[in-house]
């Protein structure tokens, strides 16, 4: 069925005429603002951390907004989308880092925040529509004894559509693993760009098909995701008076936290020179090395122990409701990428990279990295599971002064053999994949036929399907 309909598919090429008023009236009753505001509201999202992208996506925006209220009129949307040749970029809260839901070549963007319906929570699972703020989310479980899994940093106002489309891993890691571990994502059910669109539902293994395919592999609908019991988690400061022994310190955590021996739900090592950047902390930390850390009440002694040993001191501690009420950031706000986001807030020339280590850590190389950089690049690592195995990995800033100068770092960090995971590009397989992934290929193949989700982010479809070079604008 689905040779069928590739065999009798032209596909996409940006800059191909649409007539917009047959567009429209085949979009008539649907929620639509097509006002140059609106447009430009709807391809803003947080590539602006990037100096690079935030110049080459300048000016890039959809036509027209759309915000279907049901799966009807999502069918509808992709319909119109898929007859009339028009481009189609999703955009759940707007918060990604790498320009994923700025529309490259115009057409429509679709607003998910409306798809916002829990439709059922059940003793580990949830079940959702993929508009759904995490947050949100979040308060429905808890009503009933449970929390996600993970949830990134932006989880007050970022989707969980969003996050499975555009998000790695997050809060909540160092205990359950990453997004495409296996059982954290049950069912994604996805709508494909064709006339008429079909729906699929995705499950196991075959969740990897959308999974982190930057909403360029059909529209999430909806997802089951896993829930555990809820914690009323221990939001800790502890200071040390090296780097290296955050981070030393961080490796025996995570471990204990694969052990079984204590239970930690985020583990985020920040030095020094970053500290004063956060809003609430910036007269009230001594100048040291932190660990950020969520702990259970019932393990916060051990783990408090066990900084012990590596010459922490535990300073703050309390719920994030408690924290807040003391003018203090929760954990959350201090760990991955709102590390760049504090920043920024104060110092317009900072940026960021990100960085995986080698596994184990080898916090000696990290030492002699701070060395060589000197006060170019400030770190950050956040401790995480992934396929069962402890990883870390660092969002450093960067004191930016040009491309060359990014390139140069990245250079370096790899020959120390480390893995730069690119935020200063848009292409997906540039950034978080690295490669070209074969079943998200086919399944785009499948799932937008012609090539209609956002033109330009997929290297492969570029190179492989439409023979033209990738990456272009
Ligand atoms: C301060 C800050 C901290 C962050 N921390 C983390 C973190 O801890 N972990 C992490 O992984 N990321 C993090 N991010 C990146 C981002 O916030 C998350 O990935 C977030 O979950 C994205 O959700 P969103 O709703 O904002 O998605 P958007 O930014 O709206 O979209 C992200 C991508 O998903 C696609 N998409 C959205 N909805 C759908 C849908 N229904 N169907 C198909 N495709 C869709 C979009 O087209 C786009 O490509 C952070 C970003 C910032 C600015």
């Amino acid at each position: 069925m689905a040779c069928n309909r590739q065999a009798m598919t032209t596909h996409y090429r940006p800059g191909e005429p649409v007539d917009w008023p047959a567009f429209r009236a085949d979009l008539a009753g649907l929620q639509i603002d097509d006002r140059p505001g609106a447009c430009e509201r709807a391809a803003a999202d947080y590539h602006w951390y990037s100096p690079l992208l935030a110049e080459r996506l300048r000016g890039r925006r959809a036509d027209l907004v759309v915000r279907p209220r049901s799966l009807y009129d999502v069918l509808r949307l992709a319909g119109a989308c898929a007859r009339h040749r028009v481009p189609l970029t999703v955009r759940g809260g707007g918060t990604g880092n790498y320009g994923q839901c700025v529309p490259l070549h115009g057409g429509v963007t679709m607003d998910a925040t409306a798809l916002d319906q829990v439709l059922g929570i059940e003793p580990g699972l949830a079940s959702v529509q993929a508009g759904v703020m995490m947050h949100a989310l979040n308060e429905a479980a808890r009503a009933g004894g449970q929390q996600l899994r993970m949830w990134p940093s932006t989880e007050r106002i970022a989707t969980l559509g969003g996050f499975i489309a555009g998000g790695h891993s997050g809060i909540g890691s160092i205990r359950h693993g990453i997004l495409a571990d296996p059982g954290n994502v049950t069912r994604l059910r996805v709508v494909t760009l064709e006339d008429p669109p079909r729906v699929i539902d995705l499950l196991g293994a075959d969740i990897q098909k959308a999974h982190h395919a930057y909403g360029t592999n059909g529209i999430l609908v909806e997802v089951d995701v896993a829930l555990t019991g809820a914690v009323e988690w221990q939001h800790t400061i502890t200071l040390f008076e090296r780097y290296d022994d955050v981070l030393r310190f961080g490796l025996a955590a995570g471990q204990a936290t694969i052990d079984g021996s204590i239970d930690v739900f985020q583990l985020s090592a920040v030095e020094r020179r970053i500290t004063p950047y956060y809003a609430g902390l910036r007269t009230r930390l001594e100048d040291a090395d932190a660990m950020f850390a969520q702990v259970s009440p019932d393990t916060l002694p051990a783990y408090e122990a066990l900084a012990a040993q590596w010459g922490g001191r535990l300073v703050v501690r309390g719920t994030e409701a408690e924290l807040l009420a003391q003018g203090l950031p929760s954990a959350t706000e201090c760990a991955y990428n709102h590390t760049t986001l504090e920043a920024l807030k104060t110092d317009g020339g900072v940026t960021y990279l990100q960085v995986a280590y080698p596994g184990p850590l080898d916090a000696d190389l990290v030492a002699r990295q701070m060395q060589r950089f000197g006060d170019e690049v400030l770190m950050h690592h956040e401790f995480s599971r992934a396929g069962g195995a402890l990883v870390a990995f660092a969002l450093p800033l960067v004191q930016y002064f040009d491309e060359p100068q990014l390139r140069a770092l990245m250079q370096s960090f790899e020959d120390d053999g480390c893995t730069i995971f690119d935020p200063h590009t848009w292409v997906l397989e540039d950034g978080g994949m690295k490669q070209v992934d074969p079943l998200q290929l086919d399944f785009k193949r499948e799932a937008d036929p012609m090539g209609l989700m956002n033109p330009g982010k997929v290297r492969a479809w570029d190179e492989i399907v439409l023979g033209r070079p990738g990456g272009l604008l």
